[in-house]
């Protein structure tokens, strides 16, 4: 495997880089992160959906290295916002945005509403671009859930210790990376865009994990 049939991921966050090469690991295939690749640029998410800015992230890194691009844009949609934070998720308290001041403007957003009327999903969009910029392939994926009144648990990375996964009353932050790895918005996306980076990227005739 070189620089031309391995994998680059195209984000520079960390829980995300974490959770994408756990995900991809069985495949075999070679994945390495923007960080030290030197021609990697900064891609605007100027797009109006996670679809759109997926796919702009996978063609205009994968363009500028030369190389393969599985990008994806994720992010929190919460019911009683009206789909807020969405698209706008990392940076929902603005400019000088972290994890700790996007959940606490969550909470105040949601301060007097009930429990019943707290319902969110994370969405999370994935396009593979081949080293020209053509996207050869798209996927997405969703996970329900409730947002809780207090954060618990210091697992996952950003909304995870307010977003509550109704079927283990339990928060992603909670929960072990285990079982995130299984029922996440992410890593329904990832499952369902692996037999794509199998075909481009693995050798023909070999299996997935070899
Ligand atoms: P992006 O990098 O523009 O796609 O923004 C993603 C943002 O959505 C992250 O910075 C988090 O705020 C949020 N997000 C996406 N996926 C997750 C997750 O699995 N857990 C917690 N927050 C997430």
């Amino acid at each position: 495997m070189n620089a031309t049939t391995s994998l680059v991921l195209g984000t520079t966050n960390a829980g995300k880089l974490r959770e994408l090469a756990e995900l991809l690991e069985p495949l075999g295939i070679a994945c390495c992160s923007l960080a030290g690749l030197a021609s990697a640029i900064e891609v605007e998410e100027t797009g109006s959906s996670f679809a759109e800015n997926a796919a702009l992230k996978a063609t205009q890194q994968a363009m500028a290295l030369g190389r393969w691009v599985l990008a994806e844009d994720s992010g929190l949609v919460v019911d009683a916002l009206g789909g807020a934070p969405g698209i706008y998720s990392a940076r929902f308290s603005g400019a000088e945005a972290t994890d700790a001041r996007n959940n606490s403007l969550l909470l105040e957003r949601l301060e007097s509403q009930p429990a019943a009327l707290r319902s969110a999903h994370y969405a999370c969009h994935a396009a593979l671009s081949d080293p020209t910029g053509r996207i050869v392939a798209v996927s997405s994926g969703v996970c329900g859930g409730v947002i809780a009144d207090r954060p618990s648990g210091a697992g996952g990375f950003g909304y995870d210790p307010l977003f509550i996964v109704p079927e283990y009353q339990r928060t992603f932050g909670e929960l072990s990376p285990a079982v995130k790895a299984v029922i996440s918005h992410r890593a329904r996306a990832m499952r369902a865009i692996i037999p794509a980076i199998s075909r481009w990227l693995l050798p023909a005739g070999q299996p997935v994990g070899d």
